[in-house]
């Protein structure tokens, strides 16, 4: 005990009792922000030992933040660090109560041993992370005083606990086993010829200084953005476990007077709860397409709007008058309408924050409740509504891509395996109708069993789901599933990520089960492994291959694309630097196929980085990007043509490359 008698024991308990108690308080509140949010659709206690296995991964084993070789480790060290140093903390007050440290850990070497180890790999991670807020300062990192502030704080309760370590052996004379960093701190007291009487000193000032130090940093927790060290093993347990590429829908909306979210507690709780989360270490922002190319929004800064909006208002009755949170005060309509789902700062966030869903439920109030959307998008829902294709083309010309391949359709009483479901653009886009018909080539090459709906086929609903139309997505699955219904259909492939993400993931929601749905990298890789395709001819070029965001981050198929393109003989598979679950937008998602874009477009940006993985390597005279997504098809082409005068490689299909080998 630093000091003698019952005043010093009183006055500890009082401290304690008092900044515990005020902690508590605190951070109670800002659980009770959290619940003025609306209930989640879908259950976020169920499925324990899954969620505890996400927390594991993430929280306690860094799995995202260690893909950074130089934060990765740091943050780990300071998490472990910190999570090992609670026993110290408790069995600090233990000691300041009652005179001695608990038994099992007073004079034992593994204690010791762990607790100096630990404060050792603290202070090197510290220096680490000093350095990179002062020196190297990575344009995702605000340099603010309150990183400063919370990088000293930590410092402060190692550098405190090793001063007094260093006091107690220098007044006592014998260091416990294990304790090498209290040992030299106690030759510095010697060597200054401090007697008995200043060590006390020493000891007490230590002492009160580390427990001013814990206790203010307990307190300023709440009211920092070190409040993720709360609420992220939570926020981490809660996330959705729909699969990803699902969003999730309007429960009563035909009851409804209003749709999607204008001020906060039409968010629902774990959204809120995303916002007070956030770390605001910026990896979302720096892997943003729309960021990256110059656009109003910042998924970080999504986020921040939340938290100071929540915090601002406080708790409020049900009811009362709120702040718009879409507004040119907080987040404005720009951002909402620049996100192109692409899903990338989901897969960054350490926390995570689910972004998307955000995104949509203020785009969903724009479109349903105020009816605000710009001219392009809007008459690409008016000709999905009109005629059930974003081009506006009429749906009885759906199949005239296909007049001369007679391909059986369910409706003329065509029995198949499986329903190919084409899509819009493999049915209305002149580009996109030629891999459709390359496509049917390697099905028909391969005995596919397969039929198509032809004009009973409609849009599947995606673009209209992102751009907030939830109304019209509705319509257009249940038509959709209606027909699947008619014709008995189990197994369905298309060769677009969007409609495949869709069906799969999006139209159980509509009361259909389907027993599979695949993508076409899925099926020919799966027609290459079992023998019925053998592409033959050399091609003798390189292929760059570009991950599509749906078939990519939101279903994780990176491998059988390039199996694809790997069973073509000849081909030499080139990786561009953002590639797999890292890989750049194309910029059609979420509905920004149909909307004007400002400033660097997000197809030149990856066409820029496409360009370059053509331009070496084996096969770079005759390079091609290959792409499995019509939207990305699209982009790429338009791109490449735009940087190259319609003189770089083609974007080509995958199904393009194997049709020409066979
Ligand atoms: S989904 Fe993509 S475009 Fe939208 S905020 Fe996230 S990273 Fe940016
Ligand atoms: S949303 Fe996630 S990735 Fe983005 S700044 Fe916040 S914690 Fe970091």
């Amino acid at each position: 005990m630093p000091g003698s008698g019952i005043v010093f024991a009183v006055a500890e308990v009082v401290i304690f009792l008092a900044a515990v108690g005020l902690f508590a308080y605190n951070a109670w509140k800002k659980v009770l922000l959290i619940r003025q949010g609306k209930p989640e659709w879908e259950p976020r206690w169920d499925r324990v030992p899954e969620r505890a296995a996400a927390v594991a991964l993430e929280v306690f084993g860094h799995s995202r933040l260690l893909r950074d070789p130089f934060s990765g480790p740091m943050h780990l060290g300071i998490f472990w660090g910190f999570t090992v140093l609670f026993l110290s903390v408790i069995n600090f007050f233990w000691e300041g109560l009652s005179g001695s440290a608990l038994p099992f850990t007073d004079g034992r070497l593994w204690y010791h041993l762990s607790m100096n180890l630990f404060y050792a790999i603290v202070l090197v991670a510290l220096a680490m992370a000093f350095f990179r807020r002062l020196v190297t300062r990575p344009k995702r990192l605000e340099l603010t005083c309150e990183a400063l502030l919370i990088l000293g704080l930590i410092a402060g309760v190692i550098v405190t606990d090793v001063m007094l370590d260093g006091a107690r052996i220098a007044r006592h004379g014998a260091a416990a086993p294990g304790a090498f960093l209290g040992a030299p701190m106690a030759s510095v007291w010697l060597a200054m010829k401090a007697g008995p009487r200043c060590l006390d000193l020493a000891y007490a000032a230590s002492w009160w200084l580390h427990a001013a130090i814990l206790l203010g940093f307990l307190n300023f927790l709440p009211f920092s953005k070190h409040l993720h060290i709360m609420f992220a093993p939570f926020n981490v347990f809660l996330r959705s476990l729909a699969p990803k590429g699902a969003l999730q829908p309007i429960p009563g909306i035909e009851e409804r007077e209003f749709w999607g979210a204008h001020v906060l507690p039409e968010l629902s709780w774990k959204m809120l709860m995303d916002g007070l989360t956030c770390t605001e270490c910026g990896r979302c922002e720096e892997r943003c397409p729309a960021n990256q190319t110059g656009k109003p929004l910042s998924p970080k800064k999504l986020h921040l709007d939340i938290k100071r909006l929540l915090v601002q208002e406080g708790l409020k009755v049900p009811g009362a008058e709120r702040e718009p949170i879409v507004s040119d005060e907080w987040t404005k309509t720009d951002e909402v309408w620049a996100c192109t789902t692409c899903r990338a700062c989901e897969t960054e966030c350490p926390v995570g924050n689910e972004h998307i869903e955000k995104i949509v439920e203020y785009r969903r109030h724009l479109v349903l409740t105020q009816g605000s959307i710009a001219r392009q998008p809007q008459i690409a829902l008016e000709n999905m509504e009109k005629h059930s294709n974003p081009w506006g083309l009429s749906s009885s010309t759906r199949m005239d891509w296909a007049k001369t391949l007679d391909l059986p359709v369910f409706g003329k009483g065509a029995k198949a395996e499986w329903c190919w479901f084409v899509g819009c653009a493999g049915a209305f886009d002149d580009r996109n109708q030629r891999v459709a018909r390359d496509l049917a080539a390697v099905l028909k090459a391969a005995g596919v069993s397969f039929a198509v709906l032809g004009t009973e086929e409609g849009c599947c609903g995606d673009s209209a789901r992102r751009l907030g139309n939830e109304y019209l997505f509705k319509a257009m699955a249940e038509a959709n599933v209606e027909v699947f219904k008619k014709y008995g259909i189990r197994k369905v492939f298309t060769a677009c990520p969007h409609g495949f993400n869709t069906l799969k993931n999006e139209y159980p929601q509509f009361g259909i089960d389907l027993e599979e749905v695949a993508h076409h990298s899925q099926l020919i890789s799966r027609l290459l492994a079992e023998g019925r395709l053998k592409p033959v001819k050399d091609a003798a070029r390189r292929a760059v291959y570009h991950d599509s965001c749906y078939l990519g981050r939101h279903n994780d198929l990176y491998a059988q694309p390039r199996t694809v393109l790997a069973a073509v003989p000849g081909l030499t598979l080139a990786e561009m630097p953002r590639s797999r679950d890292r890989s750049f937008c194309c910029g059609a998602g979420g509905g920004l196929m149909w909307a004007e874009e400002h400033g660097e477009r997000v197809n030149h940006n990856r066409c820029k980085e496409a360009l370059a993985a053509c331009a070496e390597g084996a096969g770079a005279q005759d390079a091609c990007v290959a792409a499995a997504c019509p939207f990305c098809l699209t982009m790429l082409s338009d791109g490449i043509n735009d940087l190259t005068q319609g003189k770089g490689p083609k974007a080509v299909d995958i199904a393009s490359l194997v049709a020409a080998s066979l």
